[in-house]
């Protein structure tokens, strides 16, 4: 018989059926329906990350992410974190960067324990040293963090 299915049911324990009874600790203290006690989702943190998709003469930006986190060690476009949205003018201030950049769309990217909110920005500027720059055929040769395809796509879609 399988118990678990048919008898020890996690809403209604059969235990006058029960082939266990004798031994079920749950049925002698009387809390066969309290156990296992339901567990709560805790609910998924919140992040915001405005990623900035830079061009120069047809290269992208890239910048690696720290070694810990989310996305490890991984690529990504200029990208500010930060727990709430931010406005345009911050995160080109952020970034250091003194030209306007234009908010080209977002979405939502869902991991096991976060929720990251996507803000997907672009801005054609001179080419800066601080970052590497790959043409878009050649971006294969870096570990992009999975997300980062979706925000070039946002940007390919413009
Ligand atoms: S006796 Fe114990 S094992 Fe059997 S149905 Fe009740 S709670 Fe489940």
């Amino acid at each position: 018989m399988e118990l678990g299915a048919t008898v020890c049911l996690p809403r209604s324990p059969n235990c006058k059926v029960c082939p266990l009874k004798n031994d079920c600790l749950a049925f002698e203290k009387g809390v066969q329906t309290n156990v296992p006690a339901s567990t709560k989702r805790t609910p998924r943190k919140r992040l915001h990350h405005h990623a900035v998709v830079l061009t120069c003469k047809g290269e992208y930006a890239f910048e690696q992410r720290d070694e810990t986190g989310i996305w490890a060690s991984m690529w990504q476009v200029p990208t500010v974190e930060s727990s709430s949205r931010m406005a345009a003018v911050q995160v080109a201030r952020q970034l250091g960067i003194h030209e306007s950049i234009e908010l080209i769309g977002s979405f939502k990217h869902i991991l096991t324990h976060r929720i990251v909110e996507f803000q997907v920005f672009a801005c054609e500027v001179e080419r800066d040293k601080r970052f590497q720059w790959h043409a878009l055929d050649s971006i294969d040769r870096i570990p992009l963090a999975s997300a980062q395809r979706k925000v070039l796509d946002v940007h390919c879609g413009t």
